[in-house]
């Protein structure tokens, strides 16, 4: 048995350790095929299954409607950000974007390449909050409106599902999806990419309510199209097969687990341990995100004073990697620390994590 470090990383992200135990079993020879899933044709009986089951088995976890396809993708979420207009925004050639963070902020960015993208949100470098519904600026014509449920950088995530009035809602749940259960029935897409909750990078899981299908732009390249890959199964070209079979076993764990339900429970535990630290440190650790969108995926935090102290978040994170803490440095875009309590992620990694912050805290402060 091999001794793992503690992985915080964002992504790509820890993954369950019974999965890649299996997958190190399977490896060289699947079932009794004699052959890797790597070396499979994506065509065989055997991929079939794999393909098959992994769709089943998320349908099943996220109690996903009959009216809705799922779709294995590639080109991730940023290529998302793309497909999502060139798919949804001919109705009116509008869509509005509430932006929250910095995914939210590229989505937008590319979005308008191919239309006209209307900002539900004052412009903003400074993501701390989700303003109030009240106050948004939604268009009346919007083909579709796009927010991202957790945005990765700067820690925020949606506590609710927003209201569109029947306009499609489109989201990105990249970083939070499988740890929370929600009403799939309000959207009308559903994108992740697979490298922080689902599996390793390359897939990105796509959620489609079939009216929303045969609407692509003519322009819209062929591995983009959400019509195509969902009338060929998601194997109209050769899919990301070995990314595919991983997803499959994640979610398998999960279910073992307990589900979504318990993904979202241990979520919250997990990331209240982290926050206490914080909310009782007198701002010896900052996160500026306000209380009630603090993120249970994506912890960020500075260290010393709001603006941090680099010397003192240095230490930090070189007595974390002696701890065998990995991957705590914060994005480049806010600096700092971010701690990323993926669904794999254990509890008791998250204790070893708020009981050295509590000791830092002790000696540093
Ligand atoms: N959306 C979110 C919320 C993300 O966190 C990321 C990547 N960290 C992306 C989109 C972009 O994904 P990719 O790197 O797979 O294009």
């Amino acid at each position: 048995c091999l001794e793992s470090a503690i992985n915080f990383g964002a992504g790509p992200a820890k993954l369950p350790e019974e999965v890649l135990v299996e997958v190190q079993k399977e490896v060289v020879h699947y079932g009794t095929t004699k052959i890797s899933v790597m070396e499979m044709s994506h065509r065989s009986a055997d991929y079939a299954k794999i393909n098959d089951t992994a769709q089943q088995t998320v349908r099943e976890l996220l109690n996903i409607p009959d009216n809705y396809k799922i779709l294995f993708m590639q080109g991730g979420g940023t290529g998302m950000f793309a497909a999502v207009p060139l798919n949804l925004m001919s109705e009116t050639g509008v869509a509005d974007y509430i932006v929250t963070g910095s995914w939210s902020a590229k989505a937008a960015k590319e979005a308008a390449k191919y239309g006209k993208v209307n900002m539900v949100l004052p412009k903003t470098d400074k993501y701390v909050d989700i303003p109030d519904p009240s106050t948004w600026n939604l268009s009346p014509n919007a083909s579709y409106i796009y927010y991202c449920a957790n945005e990765t950088v700067h820690g925020i995530e949606f506590p609710y599902i927003p209201d569109t009035q029947g306009i499609p809602l489109v989201t990105d749940m990249s970083s939070n999806i499988l740890s929370r259960s929600f009403d799939v029935s309000k959207f009308g897409v559903i994108f992740a990419g697979a490298q922080k909750n689902i599996g390793p990078a390359g897939v990105t899981l796509v959620i489609i309510r079939e009216d929303l299908l045969g609407k692509a732009a003519i322009a819209c390249p062929t591995v983009l199209d959400f019509t195509i890959m969902a009338k060929d199964n998601s194997l109209h070209n050769t899919p990301p097969t070995f990314a595919i079979y991983v997803m499959g076993l994640v979610f398998q764990w999960i279910k073992k687990e307990g589900g979504v339900k318990e993904m979202e429970r241990r979520a919250i535990e997990k990331s209240n341990l982290i926050y206490e630290i914080i909310n009782s440190s007198n701002n010896f650790y900052y996160c500026p995100v306000k209380n009630d969108v603090r993120s249970r995926m994506n912890v960020p935090f500075r260290i010393g004073d709001s603006n941090g102290d680099e010397e003192l978040e240095k230490k930090f994170l070189v007595g974390a990697q002696k701890l065998g803490m990995l991957q705590l440095k914060g994005h480049r875009l806010v600096g700092g620390i971010r701690a990323s309590l993926y669904n794999a992620v254990t509890l008791d990694n998250a204790r070893v994590l708020a009981k050295y912050m509590k000791e830092f805290y002790e000696n540093n402060k």
